[in-house]
Order: C-alpha cells, then sequence, then structure tokens
C-alpha cells in the first residue's frame, strides 16, 4: 500500500475531499489554493450532473440535473470563476399533459378547469391547490430567514417544517385520478407522496412555483457537464479520478488516514481535514468510526431513483414542443418531459434536431430500471409517440441512465436526523459532511452551498493553525 503524501515525507495534504459531485467540487474549488486532493470514484466528475456532448454538435445528451439556480448563489458564482453563464430558461416550465390535453400556458390556477376531469374531479382538483399554493405562501414567510439565523438553524427550521405528517395526509382524501397528478409532481422528489413529509412536499411546489428567481430557472449552453469539467480543467492534478474511497482512519495527532483504491491498487493519503461529499448511505460507513451517532443518521436518510432517457432527434421543421421546457406527464411511465434545445431556440430560424429527455422517478421507476434497456426504451418511446406524435421517426438515438440514489428527500422525522450532521465531526472535529441531503430536498446549491461552507470551515481552522 502507497502512502500519498505532498510537500515531503511527513507533510499530510491540508484537507482531502471525497466525491466529485457539486458538494465536492465547491469544496475543492473554495480550497484550491491550500494542498487539497479530490478523490472521485467514477470517471468523471460532477456526479448526478451528467450530459454528453459530441465535438461539433450544436446539442447535448442530458442525463441528470440541468436546471441551474438564480444568480446570487454558490453555483452561479463556481460557473462565473471559470467564464461560464447560465441563462434563464425562456420556454414553459409548469405544463402538464393529461391524457390527451397538453397545457403548457395560462395560469396554473385555471388547469383544473381546462383538464380532462369529470366536474367533480375538477373541483376536487381545484380545493387541493388552493390548499397547496396557501401552505407555499405560508412556507416562503415561516422560512425567511430570520437577522442573524446561522445556516444550520434554517436547516433545522426549514427540515421541522411540517414533518409531522405525510404529504398525502396533507392533501387529504383524493380520487386516483387526482392524487396522479400530485403523485406525478412528487416523483420529481424520487418520492411517493404517503412517504414524502407534507413539509417538503410544498418546498418541492415552492421550488417548481418559484420563478425566476428559484433554484431551477436556468440552464447552462453545451450542457451540464460543462461546469464540473471547467472546474476539474482547472483544478488539475489535485483531482484523481477512478478513486474509490473504502475507510477514514484516525491517526496520532488528529491527522487522518483516507484509504482508497485506484487501478486495482489500495493507496493512503493522509489529511488534516476530511469533507466527505458522497451520498449519504455510502458517507455512512465512511464516518462511522470517527462518529456512531453521524453514522446512524446518515443511514436513516432517504433516497429514492430516477430513471432517465435523453434522446437526440432529427427533425427538419418546427415542432409543437419547441417553446415546453418541461411537462409534467401523469399517468405516463415517465413523470416528466424536458426540452433540453429550447435554449437555442432564440433565432428565428429553427436549426434542424433537438435534443429531449424523459425521466421517472419514486416507484414506477424503480420497477421499471430493473427491465434490460430495450425494454425501458420501448416503454418510454410508446409513451413519447402518445404524447407528441411528431416524435414518431425522428428520434435517430435513445440512451438510459439509472440513477439508484437519483435523489435525496425527507419523510416525517427527517428534522431529528440533522443535528448529528453538522458541524465538524469526531474527536479531533476535522471530519467534515456535504452534500444535497443536508436539505429536505437535493438540489445543485444545497450541495455547492455545503460543500462550500465545509471548506471555509476547514480554511478557518487551517488559518488558526488547527
Ligand atoms: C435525473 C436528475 C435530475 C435532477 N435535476 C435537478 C435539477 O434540474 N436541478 C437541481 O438543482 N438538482 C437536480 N437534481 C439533483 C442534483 O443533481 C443533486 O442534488 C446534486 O447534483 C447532488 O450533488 P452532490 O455532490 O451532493 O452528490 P453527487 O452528485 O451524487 O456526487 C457524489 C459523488 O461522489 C462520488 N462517490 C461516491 N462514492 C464514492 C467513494 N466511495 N469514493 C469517492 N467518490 C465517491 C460519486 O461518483 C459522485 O461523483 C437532479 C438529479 C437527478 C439524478
Amino acid at each position: 500500500m502507497r502512502t500519498d503524501k505532498v510537500g515531503g515525507a511527513s507533510d499530510p495534504f491540508d484537507v482531502v475531499v471525497i466525491g466529485g459531485g457539486l458538494a465536492g467540487l465547491a469544496a475543492a474549488w473554495r480550497l484550491r489554493k491550500q494542498r487539497v486532493l479530490l478523490l472521485e470514484s467514477g470517471d468523471r466528475l460532477g456526479g448526478r450532473l451528467y450530459s454528453q456532448r459530441e465535438d461539433g454538435d450544436d446539442y447535448w445528451l442530458n442525463f441528470g440535473a440541468h436546471l441551474f439556480p438564480a444568480p446570487g448563489g454558490v453555483v452561479d458564482s463556481m460557473a462565473k470563476d471559470v467564464g461560464l453563464q447560465t441563462l434563464p430558461i425562456t420556454g414553459s416550465m409548469m405544463g402538464i399533459a393529461y391524457k390527451e390535453r397538453i397545457l403548457s400556458s395560462g395560469p396554473i390556477e385555471s388547469y383544473p378547469l381546462r383538464l380532462p376531469l369529470p366536474v367533480r374531479e375538477k373541483i376536487a382538483f381545484a380545493r387541493a391547490g388552493v390548499r397547496l399554493k396557501r401552505a407555499v405562501a405560508r412556507y416562503h414567510q415561516v422560512l425567511a430567514r430570520r437577522p442573524g439565523e446561522s445556516e444550520a438553524e434554517l436547516r433545522q427550521r426549514s427540515l421541522a417544517y411540517l414533518d409531522d405528517r405525510t404529504f398525502s395526509e396533507f392533501l387529504g382524501d383524493l380520487s386516483p385520478e387526482t392524487a396522479s397528478i400530485f403523485a406525478c409532481a412528487a416523483h420529481r422528489a424520487t418520492a411517493e407522496p404517503a412517504s414524502l413529509s407534507a413539509g417538503s412536499g410544498i418546498g418541492l411546489f415552492a421550488l417548481v412555483w418559484g420563478g425566476a428567481g428559484s433554484l431551477i430557472a436556468r440552464n447552462l449552453v453545451g450542457g451540464s457537464s460543462v461546469l464540473p469539467e471547467a472546474l476539474g480543467r482547472q483544478l488539475g492534478d489535485r483531482v484523481r479520478l477512478g478513486a474509490e474511497v473504502r475507510r477514514i482512519a484516525p491517526r496520532a495527532e488528529g491527522i487522518q488516514q483516507v484509504e482508497y483504491t485506484i487501478d486495482g491498487q489500495s493507496e493512503i493519503a493522509e489529511a488534516r481535514h476530511v469533507i466527505v461529499a458522497v451520498p449519504a448511505p455510502i458517507a455512512a460507513p465512511l464516518v462511522a468510526p470517527i462518529s456512531r451517532v453521524a453514522a446512524e443518521s446518515l443511514s436513516a436518510i432517504t433516497y429514492g431513483p430516477f430513471l432517465s432517457m435523453a434522446m437526440r432527434t432529427n427533425e427538419v421543421a418546427a415542432q409543437p414542443w419547441d417553446d415546453v421546457y418541461a411537462l409534467a406527464t401523469p399517468g405516463r411511465s415517465f413523470d416528466m418531459f424536458t426540452n433540453h434545445a429550447q435554449i437555442l431556440r432564440t433565432s428565428a430560424e429553427r436549426a434542424p434536431g433537438g435534443s429531449l429527455m424523459v425521466y421517472a422517478g419514486g416507484d414506477g421507476a424503480a420497477r421499471l430500471m430493473a427491465r434490460p434497456d430495450e425494454e425501458i426504451k420501448q416503454t418510454f418511446l410508446a409513451d413519447l409517440h402518445r404524447l407528441y406524435p411528431g416524435t414518431r421517426g425522428i428520434v435517430a438515438e435513445a440512451k438510459v441512465h439509472r440513477w439508484q440514489l437519483g435523489n435525496v428527500y425527507a419523510r416525517p422525522g427527517r428534522h431529528r436526523l440533522q443535528p448529528a450532521l453538522e458541524g465538524p465531526l469526531g474527536e479531533s472535529r476535522n471530519v467534515h459532511l456535504a452534500g444535497d441531503y443536508f436539505a429536505e430536498l437535493g438540489s445543485m446549491e444545497t450541495a455547492a452551498k455545503t460543500g462550500d461552507s465545509a471548506a471555509q470551515r476547514v480554511a478557518r481552522a487551517l488559518a488558526s493553525g488547527g
């Protein structure tokens, strides 16, 4: 086994970051002037940000996260640091396709009246919608940051908000048709309404209805992977790909030994601080030797799957989905249809070709992802052709991606797990957690913010000689 050190035989790294998703990248980026090593088990950076673009192609295939937060946050600032700029999405983001009707414009309050539902259903749907709108307004009020409140305190309040009941219980009795519409929305959090806490169900709608300033309002031309790739290029040999961390072992004088495998070899990196930026179920066994309570909390955090299919299309004329960015599709094998070429449709002349994605979340995704790729493709394509018959014959390429840990979601009681995860862990107080699971619903900005906060804590400790 080889031991990695820098700057001489007795010199450990200032910090080892485990995981090269946005949380780990934000941490490594903040600490890039220190002696930092980022270990990523995969063959690329970005984690759940994943797009593919061929040289010279205007379009890119998207498999994971694609909606970027508004300017002013950590993701935006990292993008700017590497010369990238996200753009506001101009297409419709709150469309819904139910049975044969597609609604992608007009106030959402009018949807219950305009969807092909029996009158009784329209009334029940409208009532549930009004309750939800009021709850979202209250959510914004209650969770506005209070003067002097820390990130951790705000997080705790946010996680505790209506987490004594499920989203189903909050919605009340709904007919199967109306329930399927809300279930489709909950699948965006990879959960079923009966598992999701009421607070996170409401938070999900607050996010979707958040408008231009929200966490999900923008796109990166070229695809989401452009950002981690650019960060990776600048981080250079501070990043090691294909490096799977197996164990963190405390050593004398507060130094942590991070054991990992790379190219079939076992190696050790010694570090003054470790930032663990992998999903909670993977983080749990890694931090168990450092903090048993943190490991127990991490093991209790819930994730659901996403199953996505990215498609390259070869149409030569304008299409009915050109102005649509995202469409919820209840009652189909996928829950969401997204049009990744929409951001490029700026000139009067419509360029040929396009890029679409469909994805399913929750129980439906779990069932379908167990099937072979070809069956998944045929299932998704059959529903896509029913949704937009014009897609028949123009799908030149379709690729399936399975996300077993697609997104984190909060179950009732989630806030009780949080205190054990905050702050530095262990006797030496030099192991730190970061990841999207710090919030009730996973997002790029939460991931990046927690990585950045952990890095700032490390920078302060290093500066004070700790
Ligand atoms: C289909 C899909 C759509 C989404 N849409 C959006 C969206 O539009 N907007 C949005 O804000 N969010 C979206 N999300 C959520 C968003 O992608 C995540 O919240 C965020 O990217 C999580 O970042 P992370 O760094 O916490 O975790 P991850 O991205 O999961 O990164 C963890 C990294 O750790 C690595 N790793 C794991 N184990 C080890 C180990 N033992 N050693 C070393 N490395 C290891 C993994 O390979 C991975 O690269 C979406 C997610 C999916 C799957």
